[in-house]
């Protein structure tokens, strides 16, 4: 843990579930040990916001996974940050690799949502991270650093943005980086930071790492120096069962990874 603040972890939960799968996720989180010194975050499809918001414990915030890049109105299928903040959300995720690689979304206009969406008073997880074959010709961090300056062209406090660095190859594929692949890249992150912006931002703003987090493998990336969190999708939906003995959810392992 380098940046100031608490670990963060994030529970990305992408387009999945029903009310009533979303009702029992709550119900297990709510009966789940957290850890007090963690930020803790779920970001549940829209549609089943206002039930999480409803039934799940104030300890945990709740997150969107996308906002619209500026004010709503003739945006058919798009959500606002006005909407978001409206309905209790204290986050929101941007610049997701599905967004950027699967729907088509640029560095630019990421750039440009997260800067409204910080205007409304959402915090914004700033999502960055290299192809398969980015990473093997060489360029991860002249993608990550794209990325992040796309960012920094319409971010002008980065108070209430977390970076989290997820690698597109592992996202989703049970490929999770080694802790010293992933440490490598956020301390070249915070390099970055600080050279481009300032040494302040730089210790201040939280590097989170995702893509195939897991209850087993967290404990070893927790420990890296540059690692102040994680965010997580398939785990965070997942109950985590040892020895055949039920656990609770797997989200809360990773949550109690800090300590
Ligand atoms: P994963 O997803 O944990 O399923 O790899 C992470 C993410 O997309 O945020």
């Amino acid at each position: 843990m380098a940046g100031s603040g608490k670990f963060f972890v994030g529970g990305n939960w992408k387009c999945n579930g029903t009310k009533d799968s979303i009702s029992k996720l709550v119900t297990d989180l709510n009966g789940a040990k957290l850890e007090d010194d963690v930020d803790v975050v779920v970001a549940p499809p829209f549609v089943y916001i206002d039930q999480v918001k409803n039934s799940l414990t104030d300890r945990v915030e709740i997150s969107g996974q996308n906002s619209w890049v500026g004010k709503g109105g003739a945006f058919t299928g798009e959500i606002s940050a006005e909407q978001l903040v409206d309905i209790g959300c204290k986050w929101v995720i941007l610049g997701h690799s599905e967004r950027r690689h699967v729907i088509g979304e640029d560095d630019e206009f990421t750039g440009k949502k997260a800067a409204y969406a910080l205007g409304q008073n959402l915090k914004v997880i700033a999502c960055i991270g290299e192809k398969l074959e980015e990473r093997e010709s060489g360029k991860t961090f002249d993608v990550c650093f794209r990325q992040l300056k796309a960012f920094a062209d319409y971010v002008t406090s980065w108070e209430n943005v977390v970076i989290a660095y997820e690698p597109v190859w592992a996202i989703g594929t049970g490929k999770v980086a080694s802790p010293q692949q992933a440490q490598e890249v956020h301390a070249a992150v915070r390099d970055w930071l600080q050279k481009t912006l300032s040494a302040e931002i730089a210790s201040a703003t939280r590097i989170i790492y995702g893509g195939s987090v897991n209850g087993s493998n967290c404990a070893e990336l927790a420990k890296q120096e540059d690692i102040d969190g994680f965010l997580v999708g398939g785990a965070s939906l997942k109950i985590m069962v040892l020895l055949l003995v039920l656990q609770g959810p797997e989200f809360a392992t990773i949550v109690n990874s800090v300590v």
